[in-house]
């Protein structure tokens, strides 16, 4: 569908762009993208994807709002205490976009629950922060044939990558993770502590490249991890290789 004259102003800054134009945006308020966890990456996530004209978001988180998370989480503010993140996401992304078609789910993502949601999204963003959770994603993304957008943040490092393990020789999360697809890990990594700011420039960056991915643009990250420690203010792009005995993309 064309755009409207409302849509061609407020989305003016992206369609110039010679790898967006008005074709591009189309596409991106067409797009279908699931985002799990509204909390320190989804708070930077949602309203990206929401501001650059993505048309349909799907959120999934059970938790409340609690003051230790508005460090970090800044979708969510004081008068949103003690009520669902995903109530609280809902009201800022509308306030920012009405344009978006938002569906919440209140509830934690668990492999029945995931199996039955994605099925209605193009892409998953994995914005969670513990292992148990970001492995049964993995395994969903890899069994639904569905590109996964993968961050995550701890301190003052982050790390961001793509993952279409459906397709041939490409690594899955549990490739690189192969010690811990047990789920023997249960902290969540926001416990150990994290910088705001780190958060949110992760979680920018996971926009950026799911709006890449949407739009098909560009060189994407798949078989590849950006890994930033803003510490030491290092940066790399590694290579990731799929793993052989890998439990979730090399079973037969
Ligand atoms: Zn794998």
């Amino acid at each position: 569908m064309p755009l409207t004259d409302h849509q061609q102003q407020r989305y003016l800054r992206n369609t110039i762009l010679p790898e967006i134009g008005e074709e591009g945006q189309e596409k991106l308020l067409r797009a279908k993208v699931l985002v799990i966890g509204a909390g320190g990456l989804g708070s930077p996530v949602l309203f990206y994807l929401a501001a650059a004209g993505v048309g349909n978001i799907g959120v999934i988180d059970d938790d409340v709002v609690e003051l230790s998370n508005l460090q970090r989480q800044v979708i969510h503010s004081e008068k949103n205490l003690g009520e669902k993140k995903v109530v609280s996401a809902k009201e800022k992304i509308l306030a920012l976009n009405p344009d978006v078609n938002l569906k919440i789910f209140d509830l934690r993502a668990n492999r029945e629950t995931l199996k039955k949601i994605v099925a209605d999204y193009d892409f998953i963003l994995d914005a969670t922060d513990n292992f148990p959770t970001r492995f049964i994603i993995n395994e969903i993304a890899h069994a639904e044939k569905k590109p996964l957008i993968f961050a995550a943040v701890k301190g003052f490092c982050g790390q961001v990558s793509v993952f279409k393990s459906y397709e041939k020789n490409n690594p899955c999360y549990a490739c690189f993770n192969p010690n811990i697809v047990d789920e023997k890990f249960s902290l969540p990594l926001s416990e150990k502590g994290i910088l705001g700011s780190v958060a949110g420039t992760i979680g920018a960056l996971q926009a950026t490249t799911a709006i890449k991915e949407i739009l098909g643009i560009d060189e994407n990250l798949v078989g590849k991890i950006l890994i930033f420690d803003f510490l030491k203010n290092d940066f790399r792009k590694v290579s990731l290789k799929k793993n052989s005995s890998c439990k979730i993309c090399c079973h037969s």
